[in-house]
């Protein structure tokens, strides 16, 4: 990830729009707002952003007409759009959706989910820099010094978990079944049973200790690994 991400936020109320910033700006990130879709276009046109943090109803056009036009045009289709609303239907998250974005956050949210949906959007476009450091939460590993920390405590990991997390923190929030796990992490060609994912995820969990409750089991699907376990963690002391 670059050191100072550039996220425009396109959003009609002021003061959400400056709580965004705050955070964003405290977090590292670089953000620039624009009240319309004729400011968001100018935006665009000067500087292309990281990531587009896009309101759905905005005076003019919609963020729906928006994002899909942005997905029509060359230069900024690969630009992560995260649909902002307060609007919490499920046929507008598939509309969301369907008109290119590549999330969608219900108002009100927390910081912490914000910046977790950011820098996983910011991932899924950016596969190539996989080799540097990871961070979900107050989760942390280092792929070129091979650690791992957690609260800025470093933790001791067997090389199977290593790989196993790396996997699930590049691609956090997403469920993984044991079988594309057993293709990522081991790969294809080796036979290993899937029960073997089971073993290697409860050891990763003890490995991590607190931070363990952010690989979750999902029912009839796999694990995941997520920012916002459903069992908290202990609090970290970070707002
Ligand atoms: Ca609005």
């Amino acid at each position: 990830m670059k050191n100072h991400p550039r996220v425009l936020i396109v959003e009609d109320e002021p003061a959400i729009a400056e709580l965004i910033a705050v955070n964003l700006r405290h977090n590292g990130f670089a953000p620039t707002w624009a009240m319309d879709s004729a400011s968001a276009q100018r935006e665009l046109d000067a500087v292309l952003p990281d990531v587009i943090m896009l309101d759905w109803m905005l005076p003019g056009e919609s963020g729906l007409t928006l994002a899909k036009r942005w997905r029509s045009h060359t230069r900024t289709k690969e630009v992560p759009i995260i649909m902002l609303t307060a609007r919490g239907d499920e046929s507008d998250r598939v509309a969301g959706l369907d008109a290119g974005a590549d999330d969608y956050m219900a108002k009100p949210f927390s910081t912490k989910e914000m910046l977790a949906r950011i820098r996983a959007v910011l991932r899924r476009r950016a596969p190539e820099q996989t080799e540097g450091v990871v961070t979900v939460g107050d989760l942390i590993l280092d792929a070129s010094t091979h650690r791992v920390t957690y609260n800025d405590q470093l933790l001791k990991l067997g090389p199977t978990e290593f790989k196993l997390l790396h996997f699930l923190l590049n691609h956090a929030e997403r469920v993984h079944s044991r079988s594309q796990l057993l293709d990522k992490v081991w790969g294809d060609h080796v036979f290993i049973e899937e029960r073997t994912v089971d073993v290697h995820v409860k050891r990763l969990r003890e490995a991590l200790g607190a931070a363990g409750v952010m690989v979750e089991t999902v029912r009839g699907a796999g694990y995941r690994l997520t920012a916002q376990p459903a069992v908290s963690a202990p609090v970290s002391g970070k707002s």
